[in-house]
């Protein structure tokens, strides 16, 4: 043996006076000499930026990174995978913003979908006509920032939103993509009207309701489980110019819910709020948390924490509402404001009203965010969990959880609830709704501060988790992470069979997203 040389991760050994070939890693060594191998980054700079998330929870290794020009060169990558006698897992990746180990792939390729962006990357509006709906073309890799600038230009916006629009189109579409809008248009999913996928054989296909729809309603909500999203069909809606942003604070659940599930009800659909979402303040959070957000002022604050000391539990909540106008309804928005706020019983005097242009409503995170980097909060562990509760269990949660499990629980994050309609949700999608025909998000968003809250905040959680299940309570987890084939298959219930057949007809192989944990992967 004479020399060794680094070619990529494989190792050129000149053995006898003959030149081999061995991988350095477990990717095999052909595919370093494919039309791609220029793309593919395998040093530790590049791998170690693919091998954690914005949870900081999970860390596994990639061996190469591939930053591809076109969405050939990804089906280039898959179909080497599909066909190579031993394939290895590949994890399209877009902004990195899961929380569980979600878009890692250890021991494989992890795709940077954002690299298309800069290269090839499109945001396309067609405007529409008399016959024809605006909708707009967006690159799976497209932040969804992005895409509401391209798509003002039109006048023209999608109808549902994420609360944070620094993640991609391909990655919500992967869960589903809620916020506020989604009462009303159902979650981000509902509103795709095609999509271009690449297949786990690595085959490029067009798909719709009308066309390979078993792909289409498959790769929604699919956890990138049957093939990686290069353009969504998005449909649009006039864009308004302005919101009249509304906060309104209850002590008492029983009446929170009823006046949230009021606003989202049939008649509001017509003539109520334009967005409802709602939070909880816990017991300590008024306290012991910021002295003031991007929303409250120190005073509102104090008023609120003074209201919350007036109560036992000490928990306070709001419905946060929103009406869009424009300069041809500005007239009417404070009357119609005064009729919704009418119809409701939030505690007297805690209104808080905010008039903002309609993209400040839209990317009101991206401000809580610099205020979080700026005190060393944004980059930390982040064990949230996400859960969807029926409307019929959502008062004995609150009892059990909120007030129970949580009576003292860390202060820091931010803790969502606010319902949803189930009728706006396409049950042949992969994504899994929550029972009921209304049912809450639960979004405990928390975040670890030092080391050692990770595992109290984990330990926290599996309490949640288990009095969902001893009660009998009916929690599906959004943006779900499970660890067994039991817990997956309880939780895509009556559609498992049909996850697992399509699994078998469009990921064979096992290659795609592994770090989802749902079928056996090669690495
Ligand atoms: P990644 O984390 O990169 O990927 C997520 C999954 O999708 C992985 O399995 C990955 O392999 C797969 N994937 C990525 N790209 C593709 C592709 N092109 N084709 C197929 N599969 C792909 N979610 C909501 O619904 N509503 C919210 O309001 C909301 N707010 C959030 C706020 C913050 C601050 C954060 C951090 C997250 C929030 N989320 C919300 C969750 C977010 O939607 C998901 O974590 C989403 O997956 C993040 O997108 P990403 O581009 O970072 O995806």
């Amino acid at each position: 043996l004479i020399a060794f040389m680094a070619m990529a991760s494989c190792l050129s050994v000149v053995v006898s006076g003959h030149l081999r070939q061995i991988p350095a890693g477990g990717l095999p060594c052909e595919l370093f000499a494919l039309g791609i191998a220029t793309k593919l980054r395998v040093g530790s700079n590049s791998t170690a930026k693919a091998s954690s998330d914005f949870g900081r929870m999970v860390t596994a290794a990639p061996e190469a990174v591939l930053h591809p020009s076109t969405p050939a060169d990804i089906a280039e990558l898959v179909r080497f995978s599909a066909s190579s006698p031993s394939p290895f897992p590949v994890a399209p990746r877009g902004q990195g913003h899961s929380a569980r180990g979600q878009s890692l792939a250890g021991g494989g390729v992890v795709v940077d979908m954002r690299a298309l962006a800069s290269r090839c990357g499109h945001v396309n509006v067609s405007a529409g006509g008399a016959t024809a709906s605006p909708y707009v073309d967006a690159g799976g890799e497209q932040l969804w920032a992005d895409v509401l600038r391209a798509t003002l230009e039109h006048g023209l916006a999608p109808r549902v939103w994420t609360d944070y629009l620094h993640i991609t189109v391909a990655g919500t579409l992967s869960n589903a993509g809620i916020g506020g809008q989604a009462f009303r248009h159902g979650p981000q999913i509902s509103n795709v009207l095609e999509l271009d996928v690449i297949t786990g054989n690595g085959d490029m296909v067009t798909c719709s309701r009308d066309k390979d729809a078993d792909l289409f309603f498959a790769v929604l909500g699919g956890l990138g489980q049957f093939g990686i999203i290069t353009r969504a069909r998005i449909g649009l809606e006039p864009a308004p110019k302005r919101v009249r942003w509304v906060r309104i604070a209850y002590s008492d659940v029983a009446t929170f819910t009823r006046d949230q599930e009021l606003l989202i009800s049939k008649q509001a659909r017509e003539a109520g709020f334009d967005y409802v979402e709602g939070q909880v303040q816990l017991n300590r959070t008024l306290t012991e948390g910021p002295e003031s957000t991007p929303f409250f002022s120190s005073t509102d604050i104090g008023r609120l924490a003074g209201l919350a000391s007036k109560y036992m539990t000490g928990t306070i909540y709001f419905i946060e509402g929103a009406i869009y106008y424009n300069e041809s309804t500005a007239i009417s928005v404070d009357q119609k404001l005064r009729s919704v706020l009418d119809q409701l019983n939030f505690e007297k005097d805690f209104l808080f009203t905010k008039d903002v242009s309609y993209v400040q409503f839209l990317d009101r995170v991206r401000e809580e965010e610099r205020v979080l980097r700026s005190i060393g909060l944004w980059d930390v562990p982040h064990p949230w969990l996400n859960l969807f509760v029926p409307r019929s269990r959502i008062l004995d949660f609150d009892a059990g959880v909120l007030k129970g499990v949580f009576a003292d629980a860390n202060p820091v994050g931010v803790i969502l609830m606010y319902p949803m309609n189930r009728d706006m949700w396409d049950d042949r999608m992969t994504a899994v709704a929550g029972d009921d025909d209304v049912f809450y998000l639960v979004g405990l968003l928390r975040s670890a501060v030092v080391a050692d809250d990770v595992e109290q905040l984990e330990r926290e959680n599996e309490a949640v988790l288990a009095f969902c299940v001893n009660e009998g309570i009916g929690c599906k987890q959004y943006l779900p992470h499970y660890v067994s084939r039991d817990e997956w298959q309880r939780h895509f219930g009556d559609k498992w069979s049909r996850v697992a057949e399509l699994k078998a007809k469009y990921d064979p192989h096992g290659i795609l997203s592994p770090g989802q944990k749902i079928f056996s992967s090669p690495a």
